[in-house]
């Protein structure tokens, strides 16, 4: 069983087509310090030798723009978006700044759901919260990219589609910059695009090899 939770930090390289090589993506991920290397204790409490703040990377504008447009590319190439999108929609916050290069590259506009207070609570017992659209509106008929910075479970991924359907409109295709789910993320028949798949190694406290050899967890950031 552990063997299973034990996976190796994988890093698929899907280099075809691409500007740029998943060897550089890494690179920008490293440099900018959205791909730290050391020994972490995570907010579910595991441990891990790589930790990965994807905030990180997008602080750089022209960077940002360079890994986007490699997989919106990408997307445009595999013939599977269709011929009309008429804007890209993300989830806040951390999907903004991806939705805007990827509308940069299709030359579309770009507009985003935000988070509001739901009508139930969550499973800590807090108000939970939903995405809306609170500023923007969606005709019917439009077609839309998602986009993302990364996707763990796709749950806000979901919502947005969700919200796009729900005005009647249409959604084009799903792009990410990392799909963190190990190839398990699906949104149905959608077609789905990212930069590259990163699956975190971890461990509980008591297994973990760090610990073990006398090491002692950081949180990440600290
Ligand atoms: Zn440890």
């Amino acid at each position: 069983m552990y063997a299973e939770v034990h996976k190796e930090f994988m890093v698929k390289y899907r280099t075809k087509g691409k500007d740029m090589t998943q060897k550089q993506v890494l690179k920008a991920f490293k440099d900018t310090g959205a791909l730290l290397e050391g020994h972490f204790e995570l907010r579910s409490k595991l441990h891990s030798n790589r930790y990965f703040q994807c905030a990180n990377v997008l602080r750089f504008p022209r960077i940002a723009e360079k890994l986007c447009r490699a997989v919106t590319r990408e997307a445009v190439k595999s013939g599977k978006l269709g011929k009309k999108i008429d804007g890209v929609i993300s989830p806040a916050v951390g999907g903004i700044l991806v939705g805007h290069e990827v509308a940069r590259e299709l030359n579309v506009k770009c507009i985003f759901a935000e988070k509001v207070q739901g009508k139930g609570v969550d499973a800590t017992g807090k108000p939970n919260t939903v995405l809306a659209l609170r500023r923007f509106s969606i005709k019917k008929g439009e077609r839309y990219v998602v986009a993302e910075d990364v996707v763990t479970k796709g749950g806000r991924v979901q919502e947005t589609i969700d919200l796009v359907k729900a005005a009647g409109g249409k959604v084009a295709g799903v792009v990410l910059l990392v799909d963190r789910s190990g190839g398990k993320v699906k949104f149905g028949r959608i077609p789905m695009f990212s930069l590259m798949q990163m699956t975190p190694e971890t461990w509980t406290a008591a297994e973990c090899p760090m610990c073990k050899s006398g090491g002692k967890a950081c949180h990440p950031g600290s």
